[in-house]
């Protein structure tokens, strides 16, 4: 039932972009900003708004009367890094809401710091079980062990709710880049922050592993588009600030992908054939090397479109 959901959203995701490859938009979020693994930048979204950004994974703050709202914790290596800047923010306090817009390692290393000292950690039900399940990537061997009790996020939904302060959060259930991701709208300053589910900062890792994959990437961006306007700041897990025009782009880029893979699969062709295809060539002059995107994105179909899923 469920992947019989997910193909019927696929049909519709994939029924409106065909063709439209030709006249793209000039692709403008894949300059990546510059900065050394340890670094730490901030940039004012807003009076009370910060992207922090710290060893190359952004983090969103608000800072308020009642303290701080952090969207994603960074990796536990950059925590203290992360938590100094923060403290060092206009009008700072201390950390009382950290959502996890995702299970992965840069996303959620302060969680033990941060419920240690009191606040709440909101994440979408499926990461927090991620985050109690023993991971090895198959692609690469790469483990990752459970967080400990204390750790795990103590706040979990299913569809969406709502902080006393208006900031706003839901489910993106198409599962782009896992099947956990969650998106924070903070509506006075209407930037949206959406962690792993775009990118900002070329190809993204397709975590096939836990969920995410190439059509839904397409079946996000279809989302954020629809909870979007021409003034929404979007910021993705890495690399730039997106604007709605970059997630139209995105949205025709990955359609158009998914459409050629889709096509390889369905005449039985394997990886090594997908990524000899080249079903990405016209934008990797701006996306940069797109060999092990190629290869995780025709994967994550197996799961999603073999007549056995
Ligand atoms: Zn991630």
């Amino acid at each position: 039932m469920e992947s019989r959901t997910r193909r019927q959203m696929l049909r519709v995701a994939a029924g409106g972009a065909v063709g439209a490859a030709i006249g793209l938009p000039a692709l403008r979020f894949t300059a990546a900003r510059a900065q050394p693994a340890s670094g730490v930048a901030t940039l004012p979204l807003g009076d009370t708004l910060h992207l922090v950004t710290v060893g190359g994974t952004n983090v969103v703050a608000q800072t308020g009367p009642g303290g701080v709202v952090l969207v994603d914790g960074a990796s536990g290596a950059n925590s203290q890094s992360l938590l100094d800047a923060v403290a060092a923010l206009p009008a700072s306090g201390p950390v009382h809401t950290l959502f996890n817009t995702h299970w992965h390692p840069e996303q959620t290393g302060s969680n033990e710091r941060l419920t240690a000292s009191g606040a709440t950690i909101i994440a979408q039900e499926n990461t927090r079980l991620w985050l109690a399940t023993d991971i090895t990537y198959p692609w690469d061997g790469q483990r990752f062990e459970p967080l400990p009790d204390a750790a795990q996020p103590n706040l979990t939904f299913y569809d969406e709710g709502e902080l006393d302060s208006g900031v706003r959060y839901g489910y993106l259930r198409h599962s782009a880049h896992t099947d956990g991701d969650l998106y924070v709208h903070f509506p006075d300053e209407n930037v949206l922050a959406v962690g792993g589910a775009a990118s900002g900062a070329g190809w993204p890792l397709v975590d096939w592993w836990t969920g995410g994959w190439i059509g839904g990437i397409v079946g996000t961006m279809e989302l954020l588009l629809d909870i979007t306007d021409a003034g929404t700041r979007i910021v993705p897990a890495h690399g730039t600030v997106l604007t709605r025009a970059d997630l139209e782009s995105q949205y025709t880029m990955y359609n158009t992908i998914y459409e050629r893979l889709a096509g390889l699969l369905n005449s039985g062709r394997g990886p090594d054939e997908a990524v000899a295809a080249r079903p990405t060539q016209e934008f990797d002059a701006q996306m940069g090397p797109s060999e092990e995107f190629v290869r995780r994105a025709f994967e994550s179909l197996w799961a999603y479109l073999s007549p056995d899923a």
